[in-house]
């Protein structure tokens, strides 16, 4: 990730953490910037084992607290899983996932045709719509690869 969007968004953390009344301590920053660095959408774990080598100090429940707290709030996102283990992100741009049932790896991709996906007129109920992701599931072209 390039500084100057990792600034944008630290300073956009900040701001939504302290609208909702949440203290930025160094510790909260530190488990966002290993959520924001990672591309692979991780688990409460894999941040965890991330954070370990520069903060030995930090205890896992304090990871897993800490994210699921951020995710209520609103500053990251918890993604769909197959393993049923929650896994976050802190991408709140609207973007699309290939998620491989192999290995489990999600794959973030952009499309503003899926964007504008209207609300089937089919579908139950009155809904309002805050978002919209399309979840491609398949294998990918390592565990492909690896298969043959
Ligand atoms: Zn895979
Ligand atoms: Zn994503």
């Amino acid at each position: 990730m390039n500084e100057a969007r990792e600034g944008k968004m630290t300073e956009e953390f900040i701001s939504r953490c302290r609208s909702h009344g949440l203290k930025v301590t160094p510790q909260r920053l530190a488990i966002f910037r290993a959520l924001a660095g990672s591309k692979e959408h991780p688990s409460a774990d894999a941040v965890y084992r991330r954070l370990v080598r520069e903060h030995p100090t930090i205890s896992f429940d304090t990871v897993n607290r800490t994210l699921l707290t951020f995710a209520e709030i609103g500053v990251i996102e918890t993604v769909e899983s197959h393993s049923g283990v929650r896994r976050y992100e802190t991408d709140l741009m609207s973007h699309h996932h290939l998620h491989c049932v192999k290995c489990g790896r999600i794959i973030d991709f952009t499309d503003s045709s899926l964007d504008d996906i209207p609300v089937p007129s089919n579908a139950p109920g009155s809904f309002t719509i805050l978002g919209k992701r399309v979840v491609f599931s398949g294998i990918c072209e390592e565990c492909r690869k690896k298969k043959s």
